[in-house]
């Protein structure tokens, strides 16, 4: 330490020091306790605008979208062979017919076969449905898409001991100096992924003199690479809940579809918002209230652009998809439904879009119609041509199952829908996750979804509603925030979305969920949508090959969920032999009992995955199954 940076006691100052500190820690990989750029920076003032995880909302330098087309290795019709993006770590299509095949001739089951179709982005629409969304998206949001990946790819051993492939970096496993450095900015904020940019530092705060990171490329990153891919390892190391013991055994978190886990970037968004920043909004002249309002319109806007609605008057904060979905029937359905005007559902819907609908008909005398699935758990689209008519006045369905994983041909649902003149509300809950939402290329009237799935805060959801379709709905509730003005004989309310955001809403956790959706849209929802797609393949196919399960939907086109049934075994014993090895899934009837019973069932076990699992998570799965199966006791701890 140069003498100068002593102070007059001989001592070093404190903000020197906080700087080598802060500057020590975060050359450690993913190693910060999350802590915040403007308070690690003394004298470091986060402008207005820009979030502590480093992202700036709508700031000029924001992530820019330099790639229009559909990543190459998606839906690109290649040879099945060929198909598998490379960089996640996952096995190619051929490795896992190489894994899976020896192993199923041993069970006397049939190997996955190439060509059996369980590539739902080989099939044609799919394809285009993708590709017209991706364009529209970036086209319109602004945000990096479908790719570029703002990260370097590390090569990576994914642990998984069934299954070993692609490189392992040189040495022990661990990445080299140059991997690291690419890595080393944004994980000392508890991410790993850095946003797109070109020319500037990647965080604000590297721009203040005598900031630097070195080996930052100074010319940015290289847009426009291509095929997607993040490192699985450091994504982990984002979500500290994964280094949690249970029952003596690392946490394996494989019940997403119920809840996902939160990143340091929106536990410490939460912990900031409570620190610097917390005030009720809107109401206030001091300098908090704009703080919070900031905050809060600043995550609408977020959710506008992760939506791509045209405008954030369109985004209306609510509890979670029950609450909007209840939200819906009960302002629109109660204003516009009449005696023996039609509902149509489908057969795969959650409890949350089956009753608030049946409650609307009982009131209003409208008919509740649903439509069949196949023995796959797919919509029979021509068994819905029929019961659409003039008299249908709403269609609302899930874009993906909760119970089976199925992903609806959502765009054509709502084509047919409009074509006789219904409206169309589109639940996103265990969509947006793992599919790139795009409510401007649905064209869905509405569109709901629960932040708490989308790994951000419980108790944040978000309705999407076309903007005139807002206004010109009663609210259904009614108090403080929404009204423009109030006498004793009559009140005037807000435009959307003010008119349906009664009372104090829950303003910390709209923030955490903005925070959220810029860690998603950090890794790409195009990269997240492929790795778990080929992570899906994996344990399909290993599932697959255990005697006496049973898988419960079979979709060609599914995301995320293994439903099955153990031959022998009740649902709930397999569910807690499972959590005895540390491994949470789902066992019961994940409130969508007309689908289970559809399929013969009144409960299963249901796996689902998420971005951050890997094929160590499916393995362990796996052989605790087939341990359960065998009847063995757990191997000692
Ligand atoms: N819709 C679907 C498809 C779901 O899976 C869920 C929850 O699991 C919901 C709606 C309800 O979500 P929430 O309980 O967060 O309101």
């Amino acid at each position: 330490m140069h003498t100068s940076e002593l102070s007059d006691a001989g001592l070093p100052d404190v903000d020197i020091l906080t700087r080598m500190v802060n500057q020590l820690f975060s050359a450690l990989p993913s190693s910060a306790s999350g802590e915040l750029p403007s308070a690690a920076l003394p004298g470091v003032q986060a402008p207005v605008g820009l979030l502590p995880g480093g992202f700036p909302a709508g700031a000029p330098d924001a992530p820019i979208s330099a790639t229009l087309a559909v990543p190459e290795s998606f839906g690109s019709g290649l040879p099945l062979s060929e198909a598998a993006p490379q960089g996640f770590g996952l096995p190619t299509e051929a490795q896992l017919q190489e894994r899976i095949a020896p192993r199923a001739a041993l069970q006397q089951t049939a190997p996955l076969t190439a060509g059996a179709a369980l590539f739902y982005f080989l099939e044609p629409e799919r394809v285009a449905e993708q590709a017209v969304s991706s364009v529209v998206q970036s086209k319109f949001s602004g945000f990096p898409s479908p790719v570029p990946n703002p990260l370097a790819v590390v090569p990576s051993s994914h642990g998984s001991d069934f299954l070993k492939v692609g490189a392992a970096p040189a040495g022990f496993g661990l990445p080299s100096d140059s991997e690291l450095l690419a890595l080393l900015t944004p994980s000392q904020f508890g991410m790993s992924a850095a946003p797109q940019r070109s020319g500037n530092a990647p965080f604000y705060f590297l721009r203040q003199p005598g900031v630097q990171v070195p080996g930052w490329p100074a010319s940015g990153l290289q847009s426009g690479t291509g095929a997607a891919a993040f490192d699985i390892n450091l994504v982990r190391r984002d979500f500290p809940i994964l280094q949690e013991r249970v029952n003596g055994r690392q946490l394996v978190w494989l019940d997403n579809a119920a809840t996902t886990q939160k990143p340091n970037c929106v536990i410490e968004r939460l912990k900031y918002f409570y620190q610097h920043e917390n005030s009720n909004i809107h109401r206030a002249a001091h300098e908090l209230a704009a703080r919070a309002t900031d905050a809060y319109e600043g995550a609408r806007e977020k959710v506008r652009g992760f939506l791509n609605a045209a405008s954030a008057n369109e985004i209306v904060f609510v509890r979670g998809a029950t609450e909007a979905i209840n939200l819906v029937a009960q302002s629109w359905g109660r204003q516009y439904l009449g005696k023996d005007d039609e509902i149509i559902i489908s057969w795969l819907e959650h409890h949350a879009n089956i009753v608030p609908w049946q409650q609307l008909c009982a009131e209003k005398g409208a008919k509740l119609k649903v439509i069949p699935v196949d023995d796959n758990g797919q919509i029979v689209l021509d068994e819905y041509a029929k019961l659409l008519s003039p008299k249908t006045r709403l269609v609302s369905f899930t874009q993906v199952s909760n119970a089976l994983g199925t992903i609806t041909p959502a765009k054509k649902i709502i084509d047919m829908a409009h074509d006789v003149g219904a409206k169309v509300l589109v639940d996103g809950a265990q969509a947006v996750s793992h599919l790139r939402a795009d409510v401007q290329y649905l064209d869905c009237d509405w569109y709901a979804f629960s932040g708490h799935k989308v790994f951000g805060p419980t108790g944040i959801g978000v309705l999407y509603g076309k903007e005139a379709l807002l206004n010109e709905t009663q609210p259904w509730q009614g108090g403080g925030n929404m009204i423009k003005d109030v006498t004793f004989e009559h009140t005037q309310y807000h435009q959307a979305p003010g008119r349906f955001e009664a009372g104090t809403g829950n303003i910390a956790d709209a923030v955490g969920l903005g925070a959220a959706i810029d860690y998603v849209n950090c890794i790409g929802i195009d990269a997240i949508n492929q790795y778990e797609h080929q992570l899906l393949l994996y344990a399909t196919g290993l599932l697959k090959t255990i005697p006496g399960l049973r898988l419960i939907g079979t979709a060609p086109d599914k995301a995320s969920v293994l439903s099955f049934v153990l031959e022998g075994f009740k649902t709930e014993e397999v569910g807690a032999a499972l959590s005895r090895d540390g491994i949470a899934v789902r066992s019961g009837h994940h409130c969508a009992q007309p689908i289970l019973r559809r399929f013969g069932v009144e409960s299963s076990v249901r796996p689902s995955l998420a971005f951050y699992n890997n094929c160590a998570d499916v393995d362990a799965l796996v052989s605790s199954v087939r341990r359960i199966k065998s009847g063995r006791n757990s191997a000692p701890h």
